[in-house]
């Protein structure tokens, strides 16, 4: 038997020659979009910070404010030593924000999703997921003990397959989707999702991750029961949500184990989001430039028309993948490679996500860099 650490470091070197292994690379940022590795400046176009608030002066002011006043940490969960006030009032304008009438704060994106998922959910219980849904949607599902099954992407005929198979012999049935899909920007049906929920007695969730948080007109008659987001995404600090009913989000906050055994948001991370949403509603201006410079992109290039600020890049094998990432790298420009276990084998790609602080000026950089890398049958992966 090998040592204990050979044991990894052999999985290691396996992962590392099929082109799989990640690394962690130290990275400083002193705006929005510019980071600076290994003395080298890079123009990046992987971070989520959709609106340009990671830096923003007024988010920046909100946050050192509230430091001052209230110190560094919360201290202990919500449940043990109470909570800031600041936690009700971000928590009624994400509810308000999302056209839901309660909403309920938790450590991170992924915790709020594990949490809402294994407290709603049991063993008698029956979960449909997009196939494509993030990791921590599926390990809510898995953690949860349901029966949990995956409908074909953005398929709601395949979704109505697995209901007519198999809905009938299970208690309550939650249906999972995300409102824009993390690494192919494309977006749920969910009104066609929304009536088939309702005409088979099921729940439906809708993770917004990737929401942008201008101010939408109201989409009655697609909403979802659930609604789960992260605050680290284009709100540009930390955290994550879950708005539902009262009567939900109550229950959450009393059985969901990701909010009651770990420690509270510190009063600076919400002082920093109101800030940020407040600006996000104040400014649409920001979401439609990130959207704006996906559109123009896509145009560029000739791929299909974006339907969100997030672009994939499909090379199909992770080291044609990854050479186009080395490539881009040499021009400064920073376009993060996505690989297995992050999306389906044969789809590594290049993510481009596009965000407000980006100028013109950039995204005309990254056109020319990228269209002698354009491979010629890259379309047959764009179904
Ligand atoms: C990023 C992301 C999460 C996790 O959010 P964090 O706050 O980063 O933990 C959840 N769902 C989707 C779809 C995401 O892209």
């Amino acid at each position: 038997m090998p040592a204990f650490a050979d044991v990894f470091a052999q999985r290691l070197e396996a992962l590392e020659a099929q082109q799989l292994r990640r690394s962690l690379v130290e990275t400083t940022r002193t705006e929005n979009v510019i980071l600076q590795r290994g003395g080298k400046s890079y123009l990046s176009f992987s971070c989520n910070n959709y609106l340009g608030l990671a830096q923003d002066t007024r988010v920046i002011a909100a946050a050192q404010n509230a430091l001052a006043d209230y110190g560094v940490g919360s201290g202990a969960s919500r449940l043990v030593t109470g909570q800031h006030p600041l936690h009700r009032t971000l928590e009624a304008r994400l509810a308000e924000h999302q056209g839901s009438d309660a909403a309920l704060l938790f450590g991170s994106g992924y915790l709020a999703n594990l949490g809402v998922i294994t407290a709603l959910m049991g063993p008698e219980d029956l979960i449909l997921l997009d196939r494509l849904s993030h990791a921590c949607l599926l390990d809510g599902a898995r953690m949860s003990e349901a029966t949990w099954l995956r409908f074909k992407h953005n398929d709601p005929a395949d979704a109505l397959r697995l209901l007519k198979k198999h809905r009938a012999r299970h208690r309550h049935c939650l249906i999972i989707t995300e409102t824009v899909f993390s690494m192919d920007g494309d977006r749920a049906p969910l009104a066609r999702l929304r009536a088939l929920a309702d005409a088979h007695d099921a729940w439906l969730m809708a993770d917004d991750a990737h929401g942008l948080y201008a101010r939408l007109s109201a989409r009655s008659g697609e909403k979802p029961d659930i609604v789960s987001g992260t605050l680290s995404k284009s709100l540009a600090s930390y955290g994550g949500y879950v708005c539902a009913k009262p009567s939900v989000t109550d229950y959450l906050a009393t059985s969901a184990r990701s909010f009651m055994f770990t420690t509270a948001l510190p009063a600076t991370v919400l002082a920093a989001t109101l800030a940020a949403l407040d600006i996000a509603e104040a400014e649409p201006d920001r979401a439609a430039r990130a959207l704006t410079h996906a559109q123009r992109f896509c145009t560029a290039l000739g791929l299909p028309t974006a339907h969100s600020q997030i672009v994939p890049l499909l090379f199909g094998d992770a080291a044609l993948a990854l050479a186009a990432m080395q490539q881009l790298e040499q021009e400064g420009l920073l376009v993060t490679a996505i690989r297995p276990p992050t999306v389906p084998k044969g789809t590594s790609r290049l993510r481009v996500s596009f965000s407000a602080a980006h100028t013109e000026a950039h995204v005309d950089r990254l056109i020319a860099a990228i269209r002698p890398l354009i491979i010629h049958d890259m379309r047959r992966h764009y179904a």
